[in-house]
């Protein structure tokens, strides 16, 4: 067996113990986020079964899924967006964005979509470790900045939330910054909310305890060591 096809297993069991603690009825998805990667690792990932991915810049994300476009694969873009990326991105067409993370970005993404007749399917990305340095809007804002891109921009469809976990080695902070992010998520009262972004390499297990549904796991797969 390959290297990183035991990697993947090894991942993938770990998410089915910690699915089981919380729910048998949870269905969770996983991102494989290949932006450590080059295409023949996520290929190779491909032929083990794993058909989602996610890159963190545009650039990247064209130079890769171009490369592999004879591949059925599913693409995320799970980093922070600049305006004058929009159009690249928009050209490459990607399953979901993860990381709306102002009304400014939603409104402005709206307007290229309706030029394109093009309906885009979003998540808004709240900082809800509410550390400066992470992208997001803040908790408080979080609900009302939902319902204004719910009824404001027609061409998003807007799907549920993404947060990146506090960034610390006290689980207990994760912990809380996970649960922000569960109570809001339940908040939104959108029978379209149906996605919870969060959990990474360090952090999944927490994330899945607290309601994740959609997982974005980088350096445990890709990396060459556990
Ligand atoms: C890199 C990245 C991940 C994956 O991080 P790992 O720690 O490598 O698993 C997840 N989400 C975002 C937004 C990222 O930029």
């Amino acid at each position: 067996m390959s290297d990183l096809k035991q990697k993947l297993d090894y991942v993938l069991q770990k998410i089915e113990r910690a699915r089981i603690a919380y729910s048998r009825h949870q269905v969770i998805k996983l991102i494989a986020v290949s932006k450590y990667s080059a295409v023949q690792k996520i290929a190779e990932l491909y032929s083990c079964g794993q058909r989602a991915f996610g890159e963190n810049k545009v650039q990247d994300l064209k130079v890769k899924s171009e490369e592999l476009i004879r591949l059925p694969l599913e693409w995320h873009f799970i980093g922070s967006l600049q305006t004058n990326k929009i159009n690249m991105l928009l050209e490459l067409n990607p399953f979901l964005i993860h990381s709306i993370d102002s009304l400014r970005l939603a409104q402005e993404l709206d307007k290229r979509c309706a030029l394109r007749q093009k309906k885009m399917r979003v998540l808004l990305q709240v900082n809800s470790a509410c550390e400066e340095n992470k992208n997001g809007v803040r908790i408080q804002e979080c609900l009302e900045i939902y319902h204004q891109i719910k009824t404001g921009c027609k061409n998003l469809k807007l799907e549920g939330l993404m947060c990146m976990g506090a960034n610390s080695l006290d689980i207990t902070k994760v912990e809380k910054s996970f649960r922000i992010t569960k109570d809001l998520f339940d908040d939104l009262q959108d029978p379209e909310a149906k996605i919870l972004s969060m959990g990474m390499s360090n952090d999944y297990e927490i994330a899945i305890a607290n309601g994740a549904n959609l997982l974005r796991i980088g350096s445990e797969i890709f990396k060459s060591s556990f």
